[in-house]
């Protein structure tokens, strides 16, 4: 990783710089931060006569050799001072709630925008609804593309950034065109590389963030936060990382809840964490708790199913939906929890 001296390198030095790594078959690929630019070094970095020649630039500060399968997301990482800011709330300052449908109806434009009244109303700071649907069984309703612009309107409605999940290269492109801020990457494709790369390359340039669900089959921490490594080394930042429960389900439950990996992924990682206690518990009665343990484990966010009509909803999820009066009470609560942490950090030690 090079740090240059200044906020960035001019386009002669980077030309200088990318001119000496291609000596040793690697390129530099720029990552660019709130405050700075910085300049990983794609390939095999180790080789000193390369490091001698890029640290001996007058315009080079040092070059970061952060030994770790994770680079760019580590806690040690140049990236760890940006702040991802999203409709006005900086992740890490104010607790970030993205509250929404599972999926919308395309034959029911007027649910959806009466959950997005609801969600804005409870005080949510995303708007989340289902275009495209992963869906287990093939014969279920799998989306459909009209929803998007029932997605937008709603977004234009309320005034919230708004959130869905890609799956596809065309889902991909269809979403960016259409001025979607949060592509969300599901847990059944959040070990597609192939998919990770191309959001990576989709939003390179541009303000959009990624939310990165963890996979139901993602065993450790460090497989987690590399996934978002293959995102962020094309050069956007912007992404959050979302546990939302694992496989094997803890018995009762819909999945194994792993909202206390939080402070796992925080000692590690400088992206913000935003967790969905919907898809962990499965259930309307098991989501407050939920999300109130990950706020106290220091979740810098939440992401919540809620409907309007929760029985009216399509897709697997209506039995997990709130409404936007139980969210409402939610968010009222977490923000309490987040305020407290924040004025009152408890030194474990003490
Ligand atoms: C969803 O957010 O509706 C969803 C399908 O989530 P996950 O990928 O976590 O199952
Ligand atoms: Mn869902």
């Amino acid at each position: 990783m090079i740090l240059p001296k200044s906020s960035r390198l001019t386009s002669e030095q980077l030309a200088e710089v990318s001119a000496i790594v291609q000596e040793f078959g690697c390129r530099v690929q720029p990552i660019v931060g709130e405050v700075r630019t910085i300049y990983a070094i794609v390939g095999d970095e180790r080789n000193e006569l390369m490091i001698n020649r890029l640290e001996g630039l007058d315009y080079v500060e040092r070059i970061d050799r952060i030994q770790s399968p994770f680079k760019l997301m580590d806690r040690r990482s140049e990236l760890a001072n940006g702040h991802l800011r999203i409709g006005g709330v900086t992740l890490g300052e104010e607790l970030f709630v993205i509250a929404g449908q599972c999926t919308i109806d395309p034959k029911h434009p007027e649910l959806f925008f009466e959950t997005a009244e609801g969600v804005k109303a409870a005080g949510a700071t995303a708007l989340r609804g289902g275009v495209w649907k992963p869906r287990t069984n093939p014969y279920s309703f799998q989306g459909d593309t009209r929803s998007l612009d029932i997605l937008v309107e709603a977004g234009r409605m309320t005034g919230l950034p708004i959130v869905t999940e890609v799956m596809e290269p065309e889902h991909i492109e269809l979403a960016l065109n259409a001025g979607v801020d949060i592509l969300q990457i599901g847990a059944r494709n959040a070990l597609n590389y192939s998919l990770l790369r191309q959001v990576g390359r989709a939003i390179a340039g541009r303000p959009t963030a990624v939310l990165l669900k963890r996979s139901l089959h993602m065993g450790t921490i460090a497989e987690f936060i590399s996934a978002a490594e293959y995102i962020v080394n094309f050069g956007n930042p912007n992404v959050m990382l979302c546990p939302r429960g694992t496989a094997p389900a803890l018995d009762g439950y819909r999945n194994h809840p792993d909202e206390s990996i939080t402070p796992l992924l925080k000692e590690r990682t400088w992206a913000p964490v935003v967790v969905d206690p919907s898809h962990s518990v499965g259930k309307a009665a098991y989501v407050p708790g939920c999300a109130l343990a990950a706020v106290a484990y220091g979740a810098d966010g939440l992401c919540i199913e809620t409907h309007a009509q929760p029985t009216q909803g399509i897709g697997d999820d209506p039995k997990q939906s709130l409404t936007p009066a139980a969210l409402a009470d939610v968010i009222r609560q977490a923000r309490i929890i987040y305020e407290l942490r924040r004025r009152e950090p408890v030194d474990a030690r003490s």
